[in-house]
């Protein structure tokens, strides 16, 4: 469409470096998901809400690197935080245990009352990861559930099921197991069970089934951080795991800090047994927690020396007896020092960000409205979606497939074009940089926008 002309009209330095780009790294990225064609914008300074590309163009930045810049591009106390971290304490690893990670971890404590002992890692496939291992490990069982069109990483166990083909992916209340990539074995089809997300009675039928085979249920409370849970689901997942005897994992790596410093489960008011936290929590730098209750994670309790495997040691040790749980940046200093300012500021802003994402959803609604198109926006607190789509009720994957992704693609060019940037068919997140102004600009470009549609 026009979008994409007047796209490749406003970009040719992107068009050029990409080309570059695509010399070093397949794909020119180093994510898969950073790509969309015609080729990815190839940003190059982020201040604030704002970012510029390398022709100079002005963007208000809704992507925030996927949800995690929650007080937008460069915040200043973060940035001073950091500094006064690296430059005052030395380098910024120790290799030992240090203050921060307790200050940090007293503070998630406090907010996440489900979280009663942690531990860090570098991001949350690292934090899922971890928390699937302590299920099996505290269980004895060797098979997870998860939920069609949820992501909780890149890793086989639960790399499954998160956008399979319709087609393919079975019945809708009992969903097939569908790898994601290439290069993944069989495994999931036996450990990872695909379990249809808001419907607690045809979950329930496949969970009774695999009662005795279940470590753990995993679930996003809010699926891609857009579709909620709807309020008796949750409810009666968590009664139906307890009942069975089947460890709950919230995977709020998205949600934390955006449904509320507490994330779902104070939103919900759900404890479940163990959770992940990533993205938000580090402010913009590379985290991910690992938390729940202190008998699970106890399982990584180093009892004796002889336990701590070691590769210097030649000697057989014990080591198999606990959960191996290691990373050399984990706990990084630096990043918890981010952490930690990011939610000194929210606990004074983070009304102000969820209230200027109801403005902006409040907004958008009104002038699709206006023009007649059916359109959803749908999420809670800083993070939601725009769904074109005339169906009532969007609750899991399948209720996705109807909606009008063309019309989406070419409205997110046309604002693209317009200053307002998300990755083409990806979510609004808002962060404390996203003031009246920026609102309203979103505003006038949507509505020249949709205008012309
Ligand atoms: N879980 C959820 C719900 C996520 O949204 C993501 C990232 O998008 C992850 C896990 C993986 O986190 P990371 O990209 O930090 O490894």
């Amino acid at each position: 469409g026009m979008g994409i002309k007047h796209f490749v009209e406003k970009t040719p330095k992107s068009l050029e470096f990409y080309m570059e780009a695509a010399k070093v790294m397949p794909g020119g990225t180093t994510a898969n998901i950073k790509f969309f064609p015609p080729y990815p914008i190839i940003m190059e300074k982020g201040m604030g809400s704002r970012l510029y590309d390398l022709d100079g163009n002005e963007y208000i930045d809704y992507l925030l690197s996927y949800g995690a810049l929650i007080l937008g591009h460069g915040h200043p106390r973060v940035l001073q935080a950091v500094q006064k971290q690296l430059y005052e304490n030395g380098t910024y690893l120790f290799g030992t245990p240090h203050r921060l990670e307790v200050e940090m971890g007293k503070k998630i404590q406090q907010l996440y009352p489900s979280i009663e002992l942690l531990r860090y890692t570098n991001s949350g496939t690292e934090a899922t990861l971890l928390a699937i291992r302590m299920a099996y490990a505290y269980t004895g069982k060797n098979k997870i559930a998860k939920f069609e069109g949820h992501y909780h990483g890149g890793y086989d166990q639960v790399l499954v099921s998160v956008n399979p083909p319709v087609e393919k992916a079975g019945h809708p209340l009992h969903p097939k197991s569908i790898a994601e990539s290439k290069g993944m074995d069989d495994y999931h089809e036996e450990h990872t069970i695909v379990l249809p997300f808001n419907d607690i009675d045809a979950a329930s039928a496949i969970l009774r089934k695999r009662q005795g085979e279940l470590a753990a249920v995993i679930v996003e409370p809010v699926q891609g951080g857009f579709i909620p849970a709807e309020r008796s689901f949750i409810e009666g997942l968590r009664e139906l795991t307890k009942e069975l005897d089947i460890l709950l994992i919230f995977d709020e790596v998205k949600t934390c800090f955006r449904l509320g410093l507490g994330g779902a489960q104070q939103y919900y008011n759900i404890k479940p047994d163990l959770t992940a936290l990533g993205k938000a929590v580090g402010g913009g730098y590379p985290i991910g927690i690992t938390g729940g209750r202190r008998d699970i994670m106890e399982v990584s309790l180093p009892k004796a020396a002889s336990d701590v495997f070691d590769n210097s040691q030649s000697k057989h040790s014990d080591a198999r007896d606990v959960l191996f749980h290691s990373g050399t940046y984990n706990g990084h200093p630096s990043i918890l020092a981010a952490g930690l300012e990011t939610i000194a500021v929210l606990e004074e802003e983070i009304n102000q960000i969820n209230e200027a994402a109801e403005t902006l959803k409040k907004g958008i609604s009104k002038l699709f409205l206006q023009k007649g198109i059916a359109v959803k926006t749908l999420g809670l607190g800083s993070i939601f979606n725009l769904i074109l789509t005339e169906k009532d009720k969007i609750l899991n994957y399948r209720d996705l497939q109807n909606a009008d992704f063309s019309l989406r693609r070419e409205l997110d060019f046309q604002l693209i074009n317009e200053g307002i940037y998300t990755k083409p068919l990806n979510r609004y997140s808002i962060s404390s940089a996203h003031g009246q102004e920026e609102i309203d600009k979103t505003l006038e470009a949507y509505d020249k926008v949709i205008r012309r549609l």
